[in-house]
Parts: structure tokens; sequence; C-alpha cells
């Protein structure tokens, strides 16, 4: 994948089945013409994927992904789905340490690392979601909070494996919640993840991995923010769910 051009990624969490979602294909692909300098990632829920895969054939830079995964690649664990699953199924990357998955549902820090290196296993590219809630910002810990939680998943991968994650920043308190980062705040803690990930595997290897903000991104700001130093693409919820709005989104990396 062309690293560092923009990325345009859509989780729809738990929204839109097969028949909403073949839909949602018609009226988006209509709207959002086929672009070779950038990548378009939806993350639909587990059974919507067949219908979302069949509804965007033939379209390259439309790619799809799994909003969570269980660690293991197989066994007794019923409900759960697994990283080679996942990517027989279809998928080519896999959400880790979501918000909601962190705060909704009690993922530790060590089950984050786990279900990173599960997908890299099955070559499903990562995409780690990293944010401080806003406690922790205005007690001024919000690089320590980002610094911790890169460093629970990190530490323990080679750093062939660090080049091939993505990260999105995603402050929790501006998920779904209409409140956005300012284009510095999201300059600002961009900088400070992209300076983790120079110490982690030097200047070239940190400089392609993309760095995506995630939180209320809508039409009206995804210029600005997109446009903010560092910020290599957004992580959508809310928006994606809308054909118009977020191919307006797409419209405006370019
Ligand atoms: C998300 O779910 O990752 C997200 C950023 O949601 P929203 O755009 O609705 O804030």
């Amino acid at each position: 994948m062309p690293l560092r051009t923009p990325i345009l990624a859509g989780n729809w969490k738990m929204h839109l089945g097969p028949s909403d979602t073949e839909a949602f294909f018609e009226a988006f692909l209509a709207r959002h013409p086929e672009r070779a300098d950038g990548t378009v990632i939806f993350f639909p829920p587990s059974l919507s994927l067949a219908a979302a895969l069949r509804a965007a054939a033939g379209r390259s830079d439309v790619r799809f992904g799994v909003q969570n995964l269980y660690h293991e690649p197989a066994g007794a664990f019923t409900g759960e789905v697994s990283a080679p699953i996942a990517r027989d199924a279809g998928a080519e990357f896999a959400l880790v340490g979501h918000s909601e998955r962190r705060h909704v549902f009690g993922e530790t820090v060590p089950e984050t690392a786990r279900k990173t290196r599960a997908a890299l296993e099955a070559d499903l590219l990562p995409i780690l979601c990293v944010g401080e809630t806003l406690v922790e910002r205005r007690d001024g810990r919000a690089h320590a909070v980002v610094t911790d939680q890169l460093a629970g998943v990190l530490d323990g991968l080679p750093q062939a494996d660090i080049g091939a994650l993505l990260i999105a920043y995603e402050p929790v308190w501006a998920i779904g919640t209409g409140e956005t980062a300012s284009p510095q705040d999201a300059a600002d803690m961009h900088h400070h993840i992209r300076t983790d990930l120079v110490r982690r595997v030097g200047d070239e290897a940190a400089a392609k991995i993309p760095i995506l903000y995630g939180g209320s991104v809508k039409p009206d700001n995804a210029a600005e923010l997109l446009g903010a130093d560092q910020v290599d693409g957004v992580l959508v919820g809310g928006a994606s769910l809308k054909p118009h709005d977020f191919a307006a989104i797409c419209a405006a990396a370019y």
C-alpha cells in the first residue's frame, strides 16, 4: 500500500447490516470515483463484510477490515472471531485498542497487545487506536497516556512489525460527542506519536507509518484536520454511515 497518501477509514461500529451495506455502497461509490492516490478502508460489522466485499468488487481503492478480533487463532471461544478467520473472509485490516473496546468492554493494554500480534501473524494490518480521556487531558497527562498505550503494545514488537502498523489518535472525549480536537491539538499529538515511533524504528521507517486522526470528523471539519501537520488520514465513526457525508470527507483529502 502506498503509505502516507490519504487514508480515509470508516468505522461503522454496530450499524448497517448486509442489506443496508449494499445500499450504502451503491450511493457511496457513485459519489466517490476511484483514485490511485488514496485508500478508503471500511470496518463494517463482521456479518456485513461479505456484502461489503461484493458491493465494492472491482474497486481496488476500497478495502476492508474488522473492528475487533480475539487473539487465539481458533478454538472453543464462543462468539469470537479470530484473525485468520477475518483474513480468510477478506479483511486486510483490524482495529485494535479502539476506545470503545477499552472503555466499554474493559479491554486491557496486554489484551490489545495480544490482538495486535495475532493480527500481524495472520497478515492483517492493525490500526492501533490510542487516545486520552477528558480528565487525563485536563490533568495534563494526554502525552503520557498515549506514550503508555503505545509502549504497552509496541515494546514487545520487532521493528519490522511496528513498521507494518497504522496508528489512529482518537481522543476519547472527541469520539461520538461532536467535540473535535483542534488541528493544532491533533498536530501536537501526532508529532508526539511520530517522535515515539522514530525512537523505536528510526526516521525512515517511522516516516512511513500512517497516523490517522479520529473523533467527530465531519464534512465541515475534515479539510482542516486532514491539512494538519503529521495527519495522514482520518478514522471516522458516525459520519461514515452516511454515503454523502463520507464521500465529502474523502473529497476533502485531495
Ligand atoms: C470512531 O468510532 O473511531 C470515531 C472516531 O467515531 P466518531 O467519528 O463518531 O467520533
